[in-house]
């Protein structure tokens, strides 16, 4: 037994291409959103995740980076350092000097962990993405390189007015009230052989005592 076929609609001569008017219309009506890359830049958000800056000031060699990130393309050298004790008789400290810091950029995959993990704020996201090379070796960018993405880090935005006040600033300002009151205090303590108020100096009438006649 065979199926019977669905009746076919009658065609419409041009309904083809009155349809292909009015898409090429609806186009022709809404703002376009092509851009004309490289001649004009395009504008990204804040948080685009472009390449990573280092701001090896903050860095501390923890290696937190390194051992997170899921491709293993931070590279870190470090050596250890004696620092003299700052007191007489203290002890001495060491500490890791920063050798080499590098990322391969070929083989990171813009995760962001490495910048999630560092406990002291030494990297960041930059928006910029041109960086495109013909030799894929120098995709790793040094630590030199780094550095120059770091001024190109858009500034954080503004907090928000109704937010809760930072608790580094918090605690920044105690201190400095704190010291302050301590100042106030010092100020206000008589130096040694000077009458606090309400005393007499030696050799002058008490208020209420006459002098002599
Ligand atoms: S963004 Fe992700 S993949 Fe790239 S270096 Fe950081 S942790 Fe590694
Ligand atoms: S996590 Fe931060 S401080 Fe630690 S090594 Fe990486 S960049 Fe440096």
């Amino acid at each position: 037994m065979t199926e019977s076929l669905p009746p076919t609609r009658p065609r419409i001569p041009g309904a083809g291409l009155a349809k292909g008017l009015a898409v090429t219309l609806r186009t022709m009506t809404r703002k376009t959103v092509t851009e004309q890359y490289p001649d004009v830049q395009p504008e990204l958000p804040p948080r685009t995740r472009g390449v990573i800056g280092l701001f090896e000031e903050n860095c501390t060699v923890c290696m937190l980076c390194a051992r997170e990130c899921p491709d293993w393309c931070i590279y870190i050298d470090s050596h250890k350092e004696t620092v003299p004790a700052a007191v007489e008789g203290g002890r001495e400290r060491s500490r890791n000097v920063l050798d080499r810091f590098a990322i391969d950029f070929a083989l990171c995959m813009y995760c962001g962990i490495c910048i999630e993990v560092c406990p002291f704020d030494a990297l960041f996201w930059s928006p910029e993405f041109e960086y495109a090379e013909t030799d894929i070796h120098e995709l790793t960018h040094e630590r030199d390189r780094l550095r120059e993405w770091m001024w190109t880090v858009p500034a954080p935005p503004a907090l928000d007015p109704a937010a809760e006040e930072p608790k580094e600033l918090a605690a920044a300002r105690k201190a400095a009230d704190k010291l302050a009151a301590a100042q106030a205090a010092a100020a206000e303590e008589p130096t040694p052989g000077e009458p606090t108020p309400g005393e007499s100096t030696p050799g002058e009438p008490t208020p209420g005592e006459e002098g002599p006649a």
